[in-house]
């Protein structure tokens, strides 16, 4: 046997046995240790979009044209996950390709990268009506796949756009002013909330702020 390991076993003896001494005769085990995001070497997104099939699981399935699954680099470093499809993507069965989309492209390569090489995805695979608001209910069918999804795509950093996604992914009811710019943790990946880009096109003064939150991920990542 390895000399440290059998010097570890030793001083464990030793640490055991004291513990004994004080009338200690067991340890406690955690239990509100926080789930990690399980790493999955053997899932593919291919395999998630295949378990989610002609999905039904919500109500939102009644009204959607297209599930918009999600798109982009399988190995990506770098996540972006919006609230829900709109009407082009409805009508498209991909992510972010209105307005709204074209801006978040741009978006992706003020840091000099491609819709390509990162992922994009959403809280709700589905359309609301009339772009309504996701209901709980439906954030909390659809995320388990989101969350398999982000657990085949490793990615360092997702970047949260704007309330939904933020207060899904982190939990939380505090409002997207406060969160984003901010780093926080999801299961051991990086988390940086920040503006979505129909909030953008509304608000233009904004964008500054969102361009300071870009210049931070481009950081992080470079010191990946
Ligand atoms: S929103 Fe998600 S859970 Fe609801 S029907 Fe669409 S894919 Fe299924």
């Amino acid at each position: 046997m390895d000399e440290n390991i059998t010097e570890l076993i030793s001083d464990l003896r030793t640490y055991l046995e004291y513990l004994k001494g004080m009338g200690i005769t067991s340890l406690p085990v955690a239990e509100n240790v926080p789930e990690k995001v399980p790493r999955s070497e053997t899932l593919t997104l291919a395999d998630v979009r295949t378990e989610l099939g002609d999905c039904k699981r919500c109500k939102l399935h009644r009204t959607r044209k297209t599930i918009v699954f999600g798109e982009g680099n399988e190995k990506a470093t770098l996540m972006f996950i919006g609230e829900g499809p709109g009407y082009d993507e409805d009508m498209q069965g991909r992510p972010f390709v209105g307005r709204a989309g074209q801006l978040l492209t741009k978006i992706i390569e003020s840091i000099n990268l491609s819709r390509e090489e990162v992922y994009i995805a959403n809280i709700i695979k589905c359309r609301p009506p009339q772009n309504r608001n996701p209901e709980p209910d439906e954030i909390e069918s659809c995320n388990p796949f989101l969350m398999k999804q982000i657990r085949v795509i490793q990615p360092k950093i997702i970047c949260a756009l704007g309330t939904f996604s933020a207060q899904t992914l982190l939990k939380t009811d505090t409002k997207i002013t406060a969160l984003r710019g901010k780093l926080y943790d999801l299961e051991g990946i990086k988390v940086i909330p920040t503006y979505h880009p129909a909030f953008l096109l509304r608000n233009p003064e904004r964008k500054r702020e969102v361009w300071e939150d870009m210049k931070k991920i481009a950081e992080l990542l470079n010191n990946a």
